[in-house]
C-alpha cells in the first residue's frame, strides 16, 4: 500500500498501554472539524477497543472507552469462501469494529446515508458491507447506503445530506451525523441478538424485522407524546412494554429517546424527564 503515513503513539485509557500506530495523513486532513476519530480494535494495543481523536497536527486530542467490549472470535475464512454469501454479521462486525456497526444502525434508525471509503480497501469489504446493509433494507426501512471515492468528500450535495462517512480499512470515521456522544446499547443488544443466529439470512430478516418495530415504536411514542404532558425516562421500559409489548431496559430506553430526539427534535424528546433531576430542582 502506498500512502503517506504518520506514526503516533497512543495509550489505551483503561490499562494504560502504550502502542504506536501509523495514520495516514489524507484522513487526517478530511475529517470533518478537524478531528479524525479511529477505533482501535481489541488487539491491537491490549485487550480493550476504543476510540481516539486526532487533531490536524497528529496530536491526540482524546479518548473514549467503547461502551461495549464485545469478545467474539473471528472465524477464520478460507480464501475461497471469502464470498458475498459468507459475509454475514460476524463478518460485518470484524470487518467495521463493534461499536461501529452500532452506530451504523444508529444512522439506519435515524435516516442518514451511510457511505464507505473504498480507498484501500483491499478485501472488498466495503462491497460486502453494502450488499449485507441493502438486503436489509424495505419499504418500511429504507437504507442508503453506497461506496464514496476521497475526492467527494466536503463535496456540497454530500455534506448536505449529513451522512455517516467511514474508511473501513483505517477504522476511521471521516464524519458523522452525530455530533454528541451517542448511547448505543439498543443497537449492541440488537447487535448481539443477531449473531446468535446462525444464518446470514435469518439474520438479515431478523435485523429488517427488528430495525422497522423500533423505527415505529419511536414514531407512535412521538404521536403519544404530542398529548402528553410528560413521562418519566425511568418509567420508559413500562411504557414501552404496555403501550406496544416492547420489552428494553433502562440503557436501551436512552437510545429509544436519543432517536426520538434526533428524529422529531429536543423538544418532544424532552418531554421525557428524568425523576433525579426534579427532585434536584
Ligand atoms: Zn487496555
Amino acid at each position: 500500500m502506498n500512502v503517506e503515513t504518520k506514526k503516533i503513539n497512543i495509550v489505551c485509557p483503561t490499562c494504560k498501554k502504550e502502542v504506536g500506530i501509523d495514520i495516514p495523513s489524507f484522513l487526517v486532513s478530511e475529517a470533518q472539524d478537524g478531528i479524525l476519530k479511529i477505533q482501535i480494535p481489541q488487539e491491537k494495543c491490549c485487550f480493550h477497543s476504543f476510540m481516539i481523536f486526532i487533531d490536524k497536527a497528529f496530536r491526540v486530542r482524546g479518548y473514549q472507552i467503547a461502551e461495549l467490549e464485545f469478545n467474539f472470535k473471528i472465524k477464520k475464512i478460507e480464501p475461497e469462501d471469502s464470498t458475498f454469501l459468507s459475509f454475514d454479521i460476524n463478518e460485518m462486525i470484524s470487518a467495521l469494529g463493534f461499536d461501529i456497526a452500532a452506530m451504523i444502525l444508529r444512522a439506519i434508525l435515524v435516516g442518514n446515508p451511510i457511505l464507505f471509503m473504498r480507498t484501500f480497501d483491499l478485501n472488498d469489504n466495503v462491497n460486502k458491507t453494502l450488499k449485507f446493509l441493502q438486503e436489509i433494507g424495505s419499504d418500511d426501512i429504507a437504507i442508503t447506503t453506497r461506496a464514496i471515492e476521497q475526492k467527494e468528500l466536503g463535496e456540497k450535495a454530500l455534506e448536505k445530506s449529513n451522512p455517516l462517512v467511514y474508511a473501513i480499512l483505517f477504522r476511521a470515521i471521516l464524519r458523522s451525523p452525530f455530533k454528541d456522544k451517542i448511547k448505543t446499547a439498543l443497537e449492541a443488544t440488537l447487535l448481539r441478538e443477531t449473531t446468535d443466529i446462525p444464518d446470514r439470512q435469518g439474520q438479515i430478516a431478523f435485523l429488517r424485522h427488528e430495525l422497522v418495530k423500533i423505527s415505529r415504536i419511536v414514531n407512535e411514542l412521538f404521536t403519544m407524546l404530542k398529548s402528553t404532558p410528560f413521562i418519566y425516562e425511568e418509567d420508559l421500559p413500562e411504557v414501552l412494554q404496555k403501550k406496544f409489548n416492547y420489552k428494553i431496559n433502562r440503557k436501551q430506553a436512552d437510545g429509544i429517546k436519543e432517536i426520538l430526539a434526533y428524529r422529531h427534535g429536543d423538544k418532544i424528546a424532552s418531554k421525557i424527564k428524568s425523576k433525579t433531576i426534579d427532585y434536584m430542582l
